[in-house]
């Protein structure tokens, strides 16, 4: 076995040369089989001299034989001996995340082949190619709770549900914080089709799982404003008018809420701060009976009109102005009460008119006139002269009135005045 050794020296390294010394196998037991016959094994020296300096000649050009690899249906690589793939089976069960990943790797089948060494495929290659050409196997993602794996699916589905999740209580409007109360991760890796999970088993697997949700909450709150009533002699009774307009203040609030799945645990106050005063609102109303000057009202008491009303038979239900743009005084007293012609004069009306009711006008002539409105009943008729003091209706409620009321007007060159002071009610 001279030339074997010759060739061993000369070749690389010492798995090739197992697998050529399989291969030349066959010439050994040839060689064996010649020794019998004399010109067989002259024959087969020659031959087997010729083939081995091929190797040798191969060797030295770094051509070497190989073993290409088909599996499940495909080439895959081409490796230096089968003990390659069995590595490269060995990386691919590690790298299938599955306990059962030996079961359904396929057995491949091997051809030999010379090629160069260079081109020989790794062990790492190979497992590549296996979990690539794998049916049953699948890149996914698993989930793990606490290191444990839950369930297993598209990476993509898994984060997308998982983020979802995790948001599912923020507050609307607040600074979110949230995360799981356990330890949730999303593992990528090669999985068996196996093992991917039902789509509605993983929504229900996520949607377990609890969120704690630290949400920074900034709200508005408004502060009603108050009220206030000042009071003006310059304006008449009944005068009443909001001079300051009321506005609302803002109180800004920052809290911090803690909530497991939405639940609140905790709720703190982390500030509180006015933003905005409320504005009181100012209602200004009139105490005044008459707006009208001293000098000027001393001037209507001496005019020469007495009050329509005996003292002692009314009280003044309301003044003139009164808020309500009254053009007169209601002087309130039993229906029946009678009514004096406030002075002398003629009478210019007597009879039914509108809201008035049952009134009567006098004109007194120097530019003054009075009527006298709401009566029960009417004394005078139009034209006929009165003294002051001459009764001219009664008391009552007709037109537009709520109760038994004098309604007394002194209408001034056609303008309606305050009578207050003219009938010494002042
Ligand atoms: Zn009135």
């Amino acid at each position: 076995m001279k030339e074997v050794d010759v060739i061993l020296k000369h070749l690389p390294d010492r798995e090739t040369v197992k697998e050529l010394i399989y291969q030349v196998g066959f010439l050994k037991n040839l060689l064996n089989f010649a020794k019998s016959n004399k010109i067989m094994m002259r024959i087969c020296s020659l031959a087997l001299i010729g083939i081995m300096s091929l190797g040798v000649s191969i060797a030295a050009a770094g051509i070497t034989l190989g073993l290409k690899v088909n599996y499940a249906g495909a080439f895959i690589a081409t490796i230096k001996n089968s003990g390659v793939f069995d590595t490269a089976r060995e990386i691919a069960v590690n790298h299938i995340e599955s306990s059962d990943a030996e079961s359904v790797i396929e057995s491949p089948s091997f051809s030999m082949t010379l090629t160069v060494s260079n081109r020989l495929d790794s062990a790492v290659a190979v497992a590549d190619a296996i979990i690539q050409n794998t049916g049953d196997v699948v890149e996914a993602a698993a989930l793990t709770v606490n290191g444990e794996r839950v369930a297993c699916a598209e990476a993509e589905l898994i984060n997308s549900l998982v983020e979802a999740r995790r948001t599912a209580f923020d507050i609307s409007g607040a600074q979110n914080s949230s995360d799981f109360t356990d330890e949730v991760k999303t593992v990528t890796g090669y999985f068996l089709k196996s093992e991917i999970s039902d789509s509605n088993e993983l929504v229900s697997v996520i949607d377990s799982l609890d969120v704690k949700t630290v949400s920074v909450l900034t709200s508005d709150t408004e502060i009603p404003f108050s009220k206030e009533t000042v009071k003006t002699s310059k304006q008449l009774i009944g005068y009443s008018k909001i001079t300051t307009a009321g506005q609302n203040g803002i109180t800004r609030k920052t809290e911090n809420i803690e909530a497991i799945n939405g639940e609140i645990v905790t709720r703190s106050e982390l500030e509180s701060v006015v933003v905005k005063e409320p504005v009181t609102q100012v209602t200004t109303v009139g105490t005044a009976i008459s707006t009208a000057s001293a000098a000027q009202r001393s001037e209507e008491r001496s005019a020469g009109f007495i009050c329509p009303l005996k003292r002692g038979s009314f009280v003044i239900t309301s003044y003139y102005g009164d808020g309500r743009n009254h053009k007169g005084i209601d002087l309130g007293a039993d229906k029946g009460t009678s009514i004096y012609a406030a002075a002398s004069g003629t009478v210019i009306f007597s009879g039914y008119d509108g809201d008035y009711g049952y009134s009567v006008v006098i004109d007194h002539g120097n530019g003054y006139k009075t009527r006298y409105a709401h009566a029960s009943a009417l004394c005078v008729k139009k034209g006929q002269t009165v003294n002051q003091g001459d009764v001219v209706a009664y008391v009552g409620s007709t037109g537009y009135s709520t109760g038994n009321h004098l309604h007394f007007e002194i209408i001034k060159n056609g303008s309606r005045v305050n009578p207050v002071s003219y009938i010494g009610l002042d």
